[in-house]
């Protein structure tokens, strides 16, 4: 609980966001020379390895995120699905008037992408049928977006949660449990890494005793752009925008458990399908655990995700350096600071620093900036 504090709303000026640096790395026009030293704790093998898997990610979802969504040439005999559920191998293919059972073809490998699975939830396939009528996946289609997660046991890689969705809700709730700003700037981090339009939803506004309190807290938030969505499940406020906002489109749903994300989706549609998949993983042990991932229909179109119980999302393109790309009030000042290369940690003269002492950047974004830093490796 240590870490889940209420940050007391503070005072700022309006800023402007700035999200040209951001944008630049994403589109691959700042290269590695024109990004400070690194620190070299590693051998220079290990260190370049660390260097081409990340930049291979990267281009692989450039690559993707530029890919038009044209509709690939389907060979005779295959059919177009979308995997919605995985258990143990087996896929289940979403085919628009069918699931098909398939499996994988076993040319098909991840190897060569930076990611331990080859299918994932939500990738667009191609199938083919054998005699015995189950399928066969033949091809994954080009991802447009990716939300992943660090890989516990092979630092090289990392595991696709979810691919294609669009929009990343985030959900919070001011109370029970209590909101927990740190986790929501993680999440932020995972959606700008991943291409995905992130939501923030602060429920239980219910539990709040003025809606001023709330406001000023997330007024952060919307100063940096991000769109906001207030809801209760109990007094209905904001249940109608938000369902607005999820129809039609698809949107991977993320937040502390209890905050209230079954809830709303229940809310935003009442009965609606549970459909339920599993990504596997590594617990703290080493003790190979799976996650329940459920897909969600909605009406008239549109999907919702559900990760419970994944936490660890995204930093997975993103190092210490660059972290401060991620907080553009942060790096909005970086060029104040007396040193080039400053970190905005400790040094001396560090403009951002001195802005957090006179209120000018939220003291919860800055201690979100240190508390990830501090969690990066100083290689990465
Ligand atoms: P999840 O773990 O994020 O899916 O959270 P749940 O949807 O299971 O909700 C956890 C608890 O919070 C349940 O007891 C809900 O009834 C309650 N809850 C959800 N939304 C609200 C809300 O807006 N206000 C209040 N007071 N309680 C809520
Ligand atoms: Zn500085």
């Amino acid at each position: 609980m240590s870490k889940r504090k209420k940050i007391k709303p503070n005072r700022k000026p309006k800023i402007v966001r700035d999200q040209s640096w951001k944008q630049r790395v994403l589109r691959g026009e700042v290269r590695e020379v024109d990004l400070p030293e690194m620190e070299r704790i590693l051998p220079r093998s290990r260190e370049e390895d660390l260097i081409r898997r990340r930049m291979r990610i990267e281009q692989e979802i450039q690559g993707q995120v530029e890919a038009q969504i044209e509709e690939p040439e389907i060979p005779a005999g295959w059919q177009q699905g979308t995997v919605i559920q995985i258990s143990t191998s087996i896929y289940h293919v979403d085919l628009g008037q069918e699931v098909l059972l398939c499996g994988a073809r076993g040319s098909l490998t991840a190897s060569e992408t930076g990611y331990t699975n080859v299918v994932a939830v939500g990738d667009r396939v191609l199938v083919s049928v054998g005699k015995a009528g189950h399928g066969v996946i033949e091809r994954v289609l080009p991802r447009q977006t990716i939300l992943a997660r660090p890989d516990v046991f092979n630092e090289d890689k990392s595991q696709i949660i979810v691919a294609n969705v669009n929009q990343l809700l985030i959900v919070a709730s001011w109370e029970e449990p209590p909101l927990w700003l740190e986790l929501v700037d993680r999440y932020l981090i995972a959606a700008a890494e991943g291409h995905l339009t992130p939501l923030i939803c602060l429920n239980k506004t219910d539990l709040a005793e003025q809606e001023q309190d709330y406001q000023e807290v997330m007024e952060i938030y919307q100063d940096l752009g991000y769109q906001i969505f207030y809801t209760s499940i109990v007094t209905g406020q904001g249940i109608a925008e938000l369902r607005a906002q999820l129809i039609n489109r698809s949107t991977a749903v993320v937040g502390l458990s209890g905050t209230g994300k079954s809830s709303l989706l229940m809310a935003v549609q009442p009965g609606l399908e549970l459909r339920v998949g599993e990504v596997s993983g590594y617990d703290g042990t080493g003790r190979h655990t799976t996650t329940q991932i459920s897909l969600l229909r909605l009406d008239p179109s549109g999907y919702v995700v559900d990760t419970p119980g994944i936490r660890e999302l995204g930093l997975i393109t993103t190092r210490r350096h660059e972290l401060v790309l991620h907080f553009p009030e942060i790096a909005a000042l970086s060029g104040q600071c007396r040193f080039s290369n400053c970190s905005h940690t400790h040094e001396p003269d560090c403009a951002v620093i001195a802005a957090v002492e006179k209120n000018k950047i939220p003291v919860s974004r800055y201690e979100s900036y240190l508390i990830i830093y501090e969690s990066m490796p100083e290689y990465y």
